[in-house]
């Protein structure tokens, strides 16, 4: 098996002024700004991007956005390009969070639209997938995983498939308390891997990072990260607090 680095994404959502989310990221900074053997990225709202990438710039912590619009420029009144936030010297962006989904009833097509135009502008998109609870207890989980990672994978090229990152997260375990058991996940994780196969074949496959997201806490992260295919975490809420996301970039550090 090939090993994989861990990643540790924070997804501060609509939290932190750019005031706040600078304070978050200095004290990031002096707590794990120089750990090289964790992936660590920090993905605050449009508002701070360009105070927290100017503190980032530099540094091993990479600048992510949390959403962004496929076209490049236009009428598209409060939206974002992807070349605006390469701009701003993002490297990553969250697509199909399942709040963007669920709230802006955004379209696995939607989402496979800004995947590929973020994949152009040199955006590594952090690709969200995961079934509601209704789905998971009438036994459709993976059903539904594999539609929105194919249907969001569409058109990906081998060539620019090393760049993908994906995150499993089942919508009943965001911000609820209720993480996934490790047994849950990892069944995921590997299907999700069996499909990359299929997609770009085993060598890309085995290097792509499959990240839990969904009540990753410090307590139940060791665990998590401990699996097979888990190859680190999108955090939210843990991620609002320095102490607590330093102590998931630590877990994964230690996770073999
Ligand atoms: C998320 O929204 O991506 C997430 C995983 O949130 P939380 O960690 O708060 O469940």
């Amino acid at each position: 098996m090939t090993s994989r680095k861990k990643l540790i994404a924070g997804n501060w959502k609509m939290n932190k002024t750019s005031a706040d989310a600078v304070t978050l990221v200095k004290d990031l900074l002096l707590e794990v700004g120089k750990t090289t053997d964790v992936d660590i990225v920090v993905c605050p709202p449009f508002t701070a991007l360009e105070s927290v990438g100017k503190l980032l710039n530099g540094t091993l912590v990479k600048l992510g956005a949390q959403n962004m619009h496929p076209e490049k420029n236009g009428a598209f009144t409060g939206e974002i390009s992807a070349e605006m936030l390469r701009a701003l010297y993002a490297g990553y962006v969250i697509l199909g969070h399942s709040e963007r989904r669920s709230y802006f009833a955004e379209s696995d097509a939607f989402i496979n639209q800004k995947v590929i135009a973020a994949l152009k502008n040199q955006l590594r998109p952090i690709l969200c997938v995961g079934e509601t609870l209704a789905e998971r207890e009438s036994g459709a989980t993976l059903k539904v995983v594999q539609t929105q990672l194919e249907a969001g994978l569409e058109g990906v090229g081998k060539d620019l498939a090393p760049s993908l990152v994906i995150a499993y997260e089942p919508v009943w375990a965001i911000g609820t308390g209720k993480v996934a058991t490790t047994a849950q996940a990892q069944e995921v994780h590997a299907f999700i891997r069996s499909l990359l196969v299929k997609l770009f074949g085993e060598p890309v496959a085995q290097k792509l990072r499959i990240l839990y997201g969904g009540s990753m806490k410090p307590a139940n992260a060791p665990e998590l990260l401990a699996q097979a295919d888990i190859d680190g975490g999108l955090i939210g809420g843990a991620s609002l607090e320095s102490r607590s996301f330093v102590e998931l970039i630590r877990a994964a550090a230690a996770a073999k």
